[in-house]
């Protein structure tokens, strides 16, 4: 049967379209231009690329124009029923002392990212909030202490099910108060595939592959930081000019005949020497050449939140640079595990991977 996603609601504007695993759009396209820099020996992509309808129905289709009517009304009330939880997309729980509990979606596919609030009285202090046992920073816009922001990442991994997300205050009598708002996480279809890269990125000889154990271990302590602190001002950016989408994020990922790790960033296929921009203002935690990804930048953007910047040709900031939104920090380039120039753009919120472009479609 075929179903239209309703994508969790993440802006102002929403739209409902036939199922298209995760990214947010142009998954057709994407799907063509998918594997920048690395040989694509097989798509099989048994998730993806559903934006076309399946054959039966295109046979329906051909048959006459009075049985694409009768399909279309077939399929009439299975999109309309399958959109529903679009009007019913926000979640919302009211608790004790007046706080209000808010989230930008009531549930959230695996990779997706929410917006999520606290409503307050000024008066009421001492927040604090987590999601399936992780800290979400609570931060809040100056001068209004009456709203308080999160954004809570779904790991692309995460199983699916309900997930409390808890806050915490102390009310005017001093005592703890806990209110608790559940999420649920839906599995995504996230396509699989095959690709051919040199045997050094499959089967690393013992230097190499502790070169590689040494750079995870300087990625874990990145992301084990969490800076206190808002660095970022306004809304976050694709880090290419004039580009609004990319692909393969969350990808299975068959290389030479074995299974890796999916696929935790977008690729945005695009010429050597293109100039990269960082996405939000940040600090800039790590500008080096690691072994898979080559030439790469992580930016801290305060509360968790990491944007990272990968195989590009030339960096133009260094470790401890504090970047202005859109400052220019390096060029497009094919250093580490490719075989052709992409950006290979990341995004970590409280070590949950995330697809990137969730982050420029929010306001947080
Ligand atoms: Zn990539």
């Amino acid at each position: 049967m075929i179903s239209a996603v309703c994508p969790p609601r993440v802006g102002p504007t929403r739209s409902c379209r036939i199922p298209s695993a995760q990214a947010p759009e142009g998954r057709h396209k994407l799907a063509q231009r998918a594997s920048a820099g690395f040989t694509k020996t097989n798509t099989a992509s048994p998730g993806g690329a559903t934006q076309s309808l399946p054959s039966p129905a295109f046979s329906l289709l051909r048959k006459s124009a009075n049985s694409a009517l009768r399909l279309s009304l077939i399929l009439a009330p299975f999109l309309s029923l399958s959109c529903t939880p679009f009007a019913h997309a926000q979640s919302r729980k009211s608790c004790p002392d007046g706080v209000t509990l808010h989230a930008s979606a009531a549930f959230a596919l695996q990779g997706n990212l929410l917006l999520a609030t606290v409503s307050k009285a000024k008066s009421l202090a001492n927040f604090s909030a987590s999601w399936d046992g992780r800290d979400t920073p609570l931060w809040s816009e100056a001068p209004s202490k009456s709203t308080l922001h999160t954004l809570i990442g779904v790991d692309l991994e995460k199983p699916a099910g309900h997930f409390d997300w808890k806050v915490s205050w102390k009310n005017a009598a001093g005592k703890e108060q806990t209110c608790a708002l559940s999420i649920a996480v839906r599995a995504a279809k996230f396509p699989t595939e095959h690709l051919k890269v040199e045997n050094q990125f499959v089967e690393p000889d013992p230097e190499q592959q502790k070169r590689a154990e040494d750079d995870q271990k300087k990625m874990r302590a990145i992301y084990d930081t969490i800076t206190p602190e808002r660095l970022w001002e306004g809304k976050f950016q694709v880090p290419l000019k004039g580009v609004t989408t990319g692909g393969n994020f969350g990808r299975r990922r068959i290389l030479n005949g074995q299974a890796r790790s999916p696929h935790a960033g977008v690729d945005f296929p695009s010429p050597a020497g293109t100039p990269v921009y960082a996405s939000q203002a940040g600090k800039v935690v790590l500008a080096e050449d690691l072994y898979y990804s080559g030439n790469t930048i992580v930016i801290d953007h305060g509360f968790g939140i990491y944007t990272l910047y990968a195989h590009l040709s030339e960096m133009a900031v260094h470790s401890g640079d504090h970047v202005a939104p859109a400052a220019e920090i390096g060029k497009v380039g094919s250093t580490g595990r490719v075989t052709g120039p992409h950006l290979h753009w990341g995004l970590t919120v409280e070590h949950a991977r995330v697809n990137a472009l969730s982050i420029a479609s929010l306001n947080p």
